[in-house]
């Protein structure tokens, strides 16, 4: 007979993320459509030296960006879908940004509005991108 103790099973693992306009609980709405930086400049913006990041991407192609990803959400209060950067603190926070115009393109298979996807180009690339394995550890500096 097995006892079966920790019925815990109200996972307290919901996402506590926020309209930021109501600041009320938003539904995700999407999957998350992982960043890549392919370009120097973006490994810098995010606390990489600039040295470092020229050799980090003079070696590969694209680099994943590990807590950052391009997400849709639905608020009540705002009644309709809106499209954020969503950001990942090392304690497990969430903050929501709006999107940069290029933040488009580093983003992974998104529909743009029009109905057409990012760039084809990136997809491209992405499948000439090179086994990335230890650059993640780069890029979390910040
Ligand atoms: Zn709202």
């Amino acid at each position: 007979m097995q006892t079966r103790k920790r019925r815990n099973r109200k996972r307290s693992k919901r996402r506590a993320i926020c309209c930021p306009r109501h600041g009320c609980y938003i539904d995700s709405v999407s999957q998350k459509h992982r960043l890549y930086a392919d370009k120097a400049e973006h490994l810098q913006e995010r606390g990489m030296r600039r040295r470092v990041s020229l050799q980090v991407m003079a070696h590969y192609t694209t680099v994943p960006l590990d807590n950052e990803w391009l997400e849709a959400f639905w608020c009540e209060v705002c009644q309709q879908n809106e499209w954020y950067w969503v950001v990942k603190s090392p304690e497990g926070d969430f903050t929501l940004n709006r999107i940069p115009e290029d933040l488009w393109q580093q983003a992974q298979g998104v529909i743009l509005a029009t109905g057409n996807p990012t760039v084809s180009e990136f997809t491209r690339r992405q499948s000439r991108r090179m086994n990335y394995y230890g650059v993640k550890d780069f890029v979390m500096v910040s």
